[in-house]
């Protein structure tokens, strides 16, 4: 794993002023955004997907007693033959959540079942399939080790020890873990809300017939898709027409209702004096070149109280720039501990072009080849109006600012869009 565009951050001279770097808006977004107050008492399943607010530790160890990990004989390591062999007498059984209740004596032995209780005397667990048994006798050579195959009291976690830390994201695994502690609920932090709008007159909603010149709006699906996946209360304005009161009375009832409101279009060259005008009266907004591709122009900052972004209109420079900041920014106004998306190093198949002076962000196939190698190849042609490429891809191949493209055999930087589920 390395940190995305680590490689972008110092040296900007070779750019046009007042562009920053992908770095230097991200470091910017993430300074300037605020944590969501607000606590919410959740039980532990309606806390997947959602940020831990407050530490929990353990009132218990788990597990809560020494036990066996296999199926087999638990001795006391006392009578392992130091070498030849011996003989140990099964004098009972423990069964996983019905202990053997006497004790073991020297010479002797208990059948055990994996997750049984070690019982009174023993202390090493040998394999069922480690030992010879004859009627109740149990022959074993000189090759097993004390205390092995047995998994000791509060091992997995501690009684009194840190389960999970306040921010981090509620996982699977993490809703097992508090069930494994007896937890029943936690405190999470409140969903953050989020409204997000379309701009263009150029814009359908599906359902309408397309006139010349129009096309369809995909981009408040490919956003709600996105915020749906991390998990904020959502709320869709539509499609709002270019006009000034429109816009207006848009960006305020959104301001008034969420956490953050997201838009798309409507931040590029041609159309920014328009939009600009309304946000100065509303609020304090940047209008950005970012040196990267897709996704150069990015409006951020506060509108009424709500934080703004302004991603373009084009469909994949949506996707990348609200991958690539709203993301990690949202994250942090949920109270995540970890902001940053993983990427790691892959050989590529094919060439990429590219020219120098700007990061991009390429959509990739990540497969594996013949031999069963992990290896990345493009989807084709690299369009920010390319929509099917987001879809045809599962990841980005993150190429440097620097980069003037990449050949078959060279390693690249790559950003899958899903983790496990
Ligand atoms: P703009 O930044 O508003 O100039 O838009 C840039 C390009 O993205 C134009 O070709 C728009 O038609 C297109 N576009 C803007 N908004 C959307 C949308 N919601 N869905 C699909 N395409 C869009
Ligand atoms: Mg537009």
């Amino acid at each position: 794993m390395s940190e995305t565009h680590a490689h972008a951050a110092n040296c900007c001279d070779d750019m046009p002023k007042g562009t920053l770097t992908v770095d230097q808006a991200l470091e910017r977004i993430q300074s300037a955004v605020p944590l969501v107050s607000g606590i919410e008492r959740v039980a532990i399943r309606e806390a997947l997907g959602r940020v831990l607010a407050v530490d929990v530790h353990s009132a218990v160890d788990v597990p809560s007693h020494t036990n066996s990990a296999m199926d087999g004989y638990a001795v006391n390591s006392a009578d392992l033959p130091g070498e030849g062999e011996a003989k140990l007498k099964v004098i009972g059984t423990s069964w996983a959540g019905r202990p053997y209740t006497g004790t073991v004596g020297r010479g002797e032995c208990a059948r055990i079942f994996t997750g049984a209780a070690m019982p009174d005397g023993t202390d090493t667990v040998l394999m069922q399939e480690a030992v010879e048994r004859d009627d109740d006798t149990i022959r074993l050579l000189a090759r097993h080790k004390a205390g092995e195959n047995v998994r000791h009291a509060g091992e997995d976690l501690a009684q009194g020890g840190l389960v999970l830390e306040a921010g981090h994201w509620i996982r699977p695994a993490d809703i097992g873990v508090l069930a494994s502690v007896g937890v029943p609920e936690v405190n999470v932090r409140r969903r953050l809300r989020v409204a997000f709008f379309s701009t263009g007159d150029e814009l359908r909603s599906i359902g309408e017939p397309l006139g010349k010149g129009e096309i369809y709006d995909s981009n408040r699906y490919t956003i709600y898709g996105m915020l749906k996946r991390l998990g904020v209360e959502m709320i869709d304005m539509g499609v709002i027409r270019d006009d000034r009161d429109a816009t207006r009375q848009a960006f305020k009832d959104a301001a008034a209702i969420a956490d953050v409101v997201i838009t798309s279009g409507g931040v590029s060259v041609g159309e920014a004096d328009f939009v600009k005008e309304t946000l100065d009266e509303l609020g304090k907004v940047d209008f950005w070149k970012i040196a990267m591709k897709p996704g150069k122009p990015l409006a951020f900052g506060f509108v009424d109280g709500a934080v703004f972004f302004g991603l373009p209109g084009n469909p994949v420079s949506v996707m990348v720039t609200f991958y690539q900041f709203a993301l990690p920014a949202m994250k942090s106004m949920m109270g995540c501990r970890e902001t940053f998306t993983p990427t790691f190093r892959l050989p590529l198949v094919d060439s990429l072009r590219k020219g120098k002076g700007r990061t991009e962000f390429q959509r990739g196939i990540l497969e594996r080849d013949a031999s069963g190698q992990p290896v990345v190849r493009t989807t084709g042609e690299q369009g920010s109006g390319i929509l099917s490429s987001m879809s045809r891809g599962n990841c980005f191949i993150i190429l440097p600012r620097d980069s003037e493209g990449a050949q078959p055999g060279d390693i690249v930087e790559v950003q899958p869009f899903d983790g496990i589920v």
